[in-house]
């Protein structure tokens, strides 16, 4: 039986991405050839590559000055690589968890940065707010959903300099207007497809003007020239990561899928704010619709007895992040209600037998 896997990265993807995926491995297109034994140049990996890209475009409806990038490295290179191509004097950054604390670190080793607000001494349990951005820094950096936190910012402030955001743990999770991000980028292995490409969506028009000479991978508009194949790209996470943007399509696009997103998320939140076993971990307005942190309110009465139920029922990857305690299950769009409802009943089934 397959189980409900809700871990934060990498994470669950849909069973007919997982077939088709396999199928690939081992005879793709019917050529007799797998997948990951041809050359990144044939005209069939061209075409995945190309599939891949256009795709994101349509689902995200981006305009012509915004280019769709899979490169490897992660969210981490990305931390660096943001304000290698973007930082000409200063950037402003929010601290709003500990990546978007990792994004500051990397960014400090530089250029110039300015921390304009942080949620670090509430212990990240809120998006930070209210705060005013320089005006002659030259992108403001955003977090758009704390993995580990399970807070998200619902909205995006509207500003006169760009806005980078890291959105490796809610992209394609939610509409909202994509054109008006200077640079989107994002881990796959969370949201999107398997761990090895990060997805990068950029404004080709903020490019060329720091006036640093970048080794070619680091350079966005290296990889823009050679659309995304500057050197061998990973093969297997752009075609697994094509099935899944496929399989999104189906399920209505962003938009279909924010409407599930959203289900999933009353259904989980409602459950942990009606029964008195449990208590969530945010500030309300800012709870995450991807990654939903709750603690059991006596640990030492029934930690014990609700981590068998769930285990036995078939769930897997509820554990918190180490430095947080308590649960937090990633609901990522390939998460069926049917996983969520299984969770609600099980603590249910820990009130009544209690
Ligand atoms: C997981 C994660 C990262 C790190 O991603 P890697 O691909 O492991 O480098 C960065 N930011 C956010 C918000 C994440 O969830």
């Amino acid at each position: 039986m397959r189980k409900y896997n809700f871990s934060a990265g990498p994470s669950t993807l849909p069973s007919e991405v997982l077939q088709q995926s396999a199928e690939a491995i081992l005879n793709f297109n019917n050529s007799g050839l797998s997948l990951i034994e041809i050359s990144h140049r044939s005209k069939d990996f061209i075409a995945v590559m190309d599939e891949a890209r256009t795709l994101v475009k349509k689902l995200m409806k981006l305009n012509d000055t915004h280019e769709v990038l899979f490169l490897q490295g992660g969210a981490t290179l990305q931390f660096a690589m943001a304000p290698l191509n973007l930082l000409k004097t200063k950037a402003a950054y929010v601290d709003s968890g500990n990546f978007a604390s990792a994004s500051i670190k990397e960014a400090k080793k530089i250029g110039n940065i300015d921390v304009v607000a942080s949620s670090k001494e509430d212990n990240y349990t809120h998006i930070p707010k209210n705060y005013t951005v320089p005006t002659d820094v030259d992108y403001l950096h955003l977090t758009a959903n704390n993995t580990v936190y399970g807070t998200e910012i619902k909205t995006f402030p509207e500003l006169h300099v760009p806005i980078v955001c890291d959105m490796s743990s809610d992209m394609l999770s939610r509409d909202m207007d994509f054109n008006k991000f200077g640079l989107i980028y994002a881990g796959a292995q969370k949201n999107i497809g398997p761990a090895g490409t990060t997805l990068v969506v950029v404004d080709k028009t903020l490019l060329g003007k720091t006036g640093r000479n970048l080794p070619s991978y680091l350079d966005y508009q290296v990889h823009i020239d050679k659309d995304s194949m500057a050197n061998t790209p990973p093969v297997f996470a752009v075609y697994a990561t094509l099935m899944n943007l496929k399989w999104l399509e189906k399920q209505g696009g962003v938009a279909g899928i924010e409407k599930q997103n959203k289900a999933k998320a009353e259904l989980l939140y409602g459950e942990i704010d009606r029964n008195p076993l449990f208590r969530g971990v945010c500030v309300e307005e800012d709870r995450s619709l991807m990654n939903v942190c709750f603690f059991l309110n006596d640990d030492e009465k029934y930690k014990t007895k609700f981590d068998q139920m769930w285990k036995e029922a078939g769930i897997v990857g509820i554990g918190g992040y180490r430095t947080v305690g308590g649960y937090r299950a990633s609901i990522y769009n390939a998460m069926p209600i049917e996983g969520v409802q299984l969770l609600v009943e099980v603590m249910k089934e820990l009130e009544r037998t209690a």
